[in-house]
């Protein structure tokens, strides 16, 4: 779905705001000029629209400044932000996945974003520690189980599904899907390659089936009795469990001994050539804010990133859990590794 200005409707821009603006200028600057508090912002999502237009919504309301924005998939945005340079509209890349982030970086088209007021609310492992991203939302990949045939002092962490007392019994999602390779790139950097492809090949020996394309079914493969274990994104299974609240599954956390918790983010960086840098950089500061940090995660039933924020009531019935003291970044740094050793190790 696309809401931002495309070729033609940005033609008509400069003139709606000269309207609008009494005349003060266009919807990005022209070279030489600043951008005031007041500018529209311009946003590239690859988060779902309907996560993200209360939050947008509310800081217009609060705030008085317009944003547009252009929802896609993370590929093709941060594709489209790279070949369009310094003549992009976008002022603020949103995306999920660390990886994704890490990459958008990487190629260079993102700008670093000094903030106080971000360092403070969002913890550091959660944070390019350049300052080119920052994560607004924490998204726990975990294990889950079937209470009806596992107890969960069984259970230690992600190596600990390679045992063979779990053969035939464990449910993974497709290896495709960054989620799971950002979470073998952390065991890497947690690990080491060596360890990390034991552990994966023990996974693919003790798949009960083949790999799912989604978390959703893979839980509902657990509720079924397909198989025992497996190791999803929790917002998921809260939906399901929103749903079917005496669904036969639960949720365990590995122990901070053993590494923690897997965690990997949604979060923003403003764009290199961002015309409305510091109209950026305002709606970032008011997106890990306090009021704006439970629209951000509990839409979606993901934790917040400011940890001053509670979770909604049904996930933080789940209890607490240690993450992975690992910065995100690290996802991406090992990404490429990951993919080499899941094709290696036959996880498919
Ligand atoms: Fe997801």
């Amino acid at each position: 779905m696309r809401q931002a200005p495309n070729a033609g409707q940005r033609g008509l821009l400069p003139v709606i705001l000269m309207l609008f603006l009494g005349g003060c200028g266009g919807d990005r600057p022209e070279s030489g000029t600043q951008a005031t508090a007041d500018d529209p912002v311009v946003v590239y999502s690859a988060r779902a629209e309907q996560l993200i237009r209360p939050i947008f919504d509310a800081y217009t309301a609060e705030t008085g400044v317009p944003i547009r924005y252009t929802t896609d998939s993370e590929q093709p945005l941060i594709q489209k932000l790279l070949a369009e340079g310094e003549t992009t509209p976008a002022d603020l890349l949103l995306t999920v996945d660390a990886g994704n982030l890490w990459y958008a970086a990487q190629q260079g088209a993102l700008r670093p974003t000094d903030s106080e007021l971000l360092e403070s609310n969002i913890p550091a492992h959660l944070r390019d520690p350049d300052g080119l991203w920052f994560g607004l939302s924490v998204r726990a990949r975990t294990i889950v189980y079937d209470t009806r045939d596992v107890d969960p002092s069984e259970l230690t962490d992600y190596k600990g599904l390679a045992d063979e007392k779990w053969r035939g019994k464990l449910c993974l999602r497709t290896s495709e899907k960054v989620y799971n390779q950002s979470l073998v790139a952390m065991l890497i950097a947690d690990y080491g390659e060596e360890q990390t492809e034991k552990t994966v090949r023990g996974w693919v020996a003790n798949l009960a089936t083949d790999v799912f394309s989604n978390d959703t079914s893979l839980i509902e493969a657990i509720a079924a009795g397909q198989c025992d274990v497996g190791i999803v994104n929790t917002y998921y299974f809260a939906r399901l469990q929103k749903e079917k609240p005496d669904i036969p599954v639960a949720i365990f956390w590995p122990a901070a001994e053993t590494g923690g918790v897997h965690v990997n983010i949604s979060g923003a960086g403003v764009t290199r050539h961002a015309g409305n840098a510091e109209g950026a950089r305002a709606l970032l500061e008011w997106m890990s804010s306090e009021a704006a940090q439970k629209l951000f995660g509990g839409e979606n039933m993901e934790y917040p990133a400011n940890p001053a924020v509670e979770a909604h009531p049904l996930v933080a019935a789940w209890g607490p859990f240690e993450p992975s003291p690992m910065n995100v970044a690290q996802a991406g740094a090992y990404q490429a590794d990951a993919v080499r050793l899941m094709d290696r190790a036959g996880y498919r």
